[in-house]
């Protein structure tokens, strides 16, 4: 018997989403209904919403890809979960799993994956479906608030890390510490790396000196890519999540001879890569984008058992279009978690 919850649909790219009671299926095979409790608003959501992206979600769906919640009923064919279990609800909803990439591990760059809140309904409503092979699983340590952003904001920048291919004790340059740069510096001070923030906000700086960077850098008022060149020879590492080309240049620029740049953020444009740089100093520029179940749940862990958290502000899913009017004017600090009052019924 299906159920009913409130959802926030998108009817229309650039118009606010339409909280409305809407019907919940019983899942199929392999597929879990969960009852959702918390959800993080993530920019892709924006994206998403506003129909920004070449290829748009098709309308009408429910974005959200942040979200957690308990497992009300399972379907046939569901193994490693059942009902009662904690799960969230991820950006990457499933992938074939027969193509080279799936078959290596690479799951995130199936060509047939699909997306959560993006090819398929998510989690801005009081249930969703999901594949229960892809579904995260929460560690006890977490609440249900604090497990929201490691399933985009958290495993993104954990994984970028792994992408960077740093050892504990070496030099890793985090460029933006706003939501996503503040997990990426705490993940990097758990991996036993030395951290350098870059931002152009002191305020942005203070608070990743608080969490454990050593150096921190603001762009705008030095040469950020000499004092990392002269101070510690480079930084062996680089996560770009700032949005800004200019960020890109001095990336590259302070990356470490052999070293690995990683992009994350995704700004509009195309910029000239310096050949010359990356030919004589052997660097590697590379992209990233969200994560594996493998390291989400390495990232799921690592912050249960480490304290890495998001900072978070809390709001009721009935003020989505507020936390995206939020996003849009580029006020939330870290990340806004919607949660869900429990009062559904069945139809
Ligand atoms: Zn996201
Ligand atoms: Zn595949």
């Amino acid at each position: 018997m299906p159920v009913k919850g409130l959802g926030a649909v998108a009817r229309a790219f650039h118009r606010p989403l339409c909280l409305e009671e809407t019907a919940f299926r019983d899942p199929e095979p392999g597929e879990l209904l969960v009852r959702m409790s918390a959800t993080g608003v993530c920019h892709t959501d924006l994206h998403a919403v506003d129909g920004d992206w070449p290829v748009k979600p098709p309308l009408p769906f429910i974005p959200g890809h942040e979200g957690v919640g308990v497992i009300v009923k399972a379907g046939r064919e569901v193994h490693g979960v059942k009902e009662g279990d904690r799960v969230g609800l991820p950006w990457l909803r499933t992938a074939c799993g027969e193509c080279e990439w799936c078959l290596t591990g690479w799951e995130t760059l199936c060509p047939r994956a699909a997306y959560g809140g993006y090819t398929a309904n998510g989690s801005f409503a009081e249930y969703a479906l999901a594949p229960a092979a892809y579904v995260g699983h929460i560690p006890a340590r977490l609440t249900d608030v604090e497990a929201a952003p490691i399933l985009c904001a958290g495993v993104t920048t954990w994984k970028a890390l792994k992408e960077a291919e740093v050892t504990a004790g070496q030099w890793v340059a985090i460029s933006g510490v706003g939501g996503l740069g503040q997990m990426a510096v705490q993940y990097a001070v758990t991996m036993g790396l030395h951290v350098i923030a870059v931002d152009v906000s002191s305020e942005k700086l203070w608070r990743a000196k608080d969490l454990g960077a050593e150096i921190t850098l603001n762009a705008r008022e030095e040469d950020v890519a000499r004092r990392v060149q002269s101070e510690v020879g480079g930084a062996h590492g680089v996560i770009v999540t700032a949005v800004s080309l200019t960020a890109f240049r001095e990336a590259i620029a302070m990356t470490r001879r052999k070293g690995t740049c990683v992009l994350v953020g995704l700004p509009p444009g195309e910029f000239p890569v310096p050949l010359f740089d990356v030919v004589l100093k052997r660097l590697t520029i590379r992209g990233s984008l969200v994560g594996t179940r493998e390291d989400l749940q390495e990232a799921l862990s690592v912050s249960a058992e480490s304290g890495v958290r998001s900072r978070i502000q809390t709001q009721p899913l009935e003020t989505v279009n507020d936390a995206l009017d939020q996003l849009r004017a580029g006020k939330v600090e870290g990340r806004i978690v919607l949660t869900m009052s429990q009062g559904s019924s069945v139809l």
